[in-house]
């Protein structure tokens, strides 16, 4: 079997264009206000890209930078200005944070209506009692690729995560218990996790091990929703240069698998692409307007 490229690139354009149709809908342009503290390179990236994104989609976006030697005092002190800025819908603090700050009490000051990320205990209590709220991007991308390859009625299908982070794979497993599948949570603790991956109708692999599930992890037509992204060396290209690869080992399971997504160009797209869901659905839920739903 060669698996179906599920491709995040063709999905996340399709999910920013549906976005940007019901904004263009509404009466006020949504606003995201991002904060980075510091100068780490990879963050800069990350931020210009949400930066890009939320204004090809008709929204507002904010930048707001501190230097690497802000205190907690001052990060702290502007998510308290951007929670009593009503124009503000949504709040994404960019992490890793700079050295000696405390991420987990940062986020802890954003006010859960603009929780865009999804990240404070108040989203994450939502989600776990299965009341509405703001959920974690990269979950909410991988369930939106596997309704994209299997249809809308996941129920019944059984999902193994590989990780129980908080970011990615406890997030995952609940978001897909949601949808009514059969959710198995996998970690470094689990015995024959090869075993356990071949009982799974979707595995979603979040670890951070570069092509550690192979072809024969999996159970012949299986999906398979990387969420790793790992760099490792790549002498091919030249002395020095390196790739991005996934948890999955491309080559392999793509021979076994029904469905695959790539790395790059999965996960990490629709990732994108759900922060300008949340912006959308936190600036209808404050603001008192129906909330589309965008899957
Ligand atoms: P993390 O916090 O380091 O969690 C990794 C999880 O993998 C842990 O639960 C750990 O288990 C488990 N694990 C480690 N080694 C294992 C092994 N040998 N067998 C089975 N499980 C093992 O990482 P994370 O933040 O969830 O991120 C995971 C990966 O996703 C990384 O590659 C990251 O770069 C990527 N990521 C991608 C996106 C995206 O947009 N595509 C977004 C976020 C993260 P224990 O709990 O037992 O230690």
């Amino acid at each position: 079997m060669t698996a179906i490229r599920i491709s995040g690139k063709d999905i996340a354009a399709d999910v920013r264009a549906k976005v940007a149709a019901e904004v263009a809908k509404l009466p006020v342009k949504p606003c995201l206000a991002v904060i980075l503290v510091g100068e780490d390179p990879a963050s800069e990236v990350y931020v210009r890209g949400k930066l890009k994104d939320t204004e090809e989609a008709g929204m507002v976006s904010v930048h707001h930078r501190l230097p690497a030697t802000a205190t907690q005092e001052e990060v702290e002190t502007l998510i308290a200005s951007l929670n009593a800025d009503d124009a503000v819908d949504g709040i994404l603090l960019q992490l890793p944070l700079s050295k000696g700050l405390d991420a987990d009490a940062a986020i802890e000051r954003i006010d859960p209506s603009k929780d865009v990320d999804g990240l404070t205990e108040v989203s994450a209590g939502r989600l776990s009692l299965g009341k509405p709220g703001l959920r974690s991007c990269t979950p909410s991308g991988c369930v939106i690729m596997a309704k994209r390859a299997l249809g809308d009625d996941l129920s019944g299908k059984h999902v193994v995560v590989i990780g129980r982070s908080i970011l990615v794979g406890k997030p995952a497993a609940l978001l897909f218990l949601a949808e009514n599948c059969t959710v198995t949570i996998a970690h470094s603790r689990t015995k024959d996790l090869p075993a356990v991956c071949r009982e799974a109708d979707i595995l979603v692999p979040a670890v951070g091990r570069p092509q550690m599930v192979k072809g024969d992890w999996l159970k012949p037509g299986a999906m398979v929703i990387d969420v790793g992204i790992n760099r490792i060396d790549a002498p091919e290209k030249g002395e020095g240069k390196t790739r991005l690869v996934g948890d999955a080992d491309y080559d392999s399971c793509a021979e076994v698998a029904g469905y695959i997504t790539p790395v790059p160009g999965g996960v990490g797209l629709m990732t994108r692409a759900c922060l300008l869901v949340n912006t959308l659905y936190a600036a209808c839920a404050r603001r008192g307007w129906q909330t589309p739903e965008i899957g």
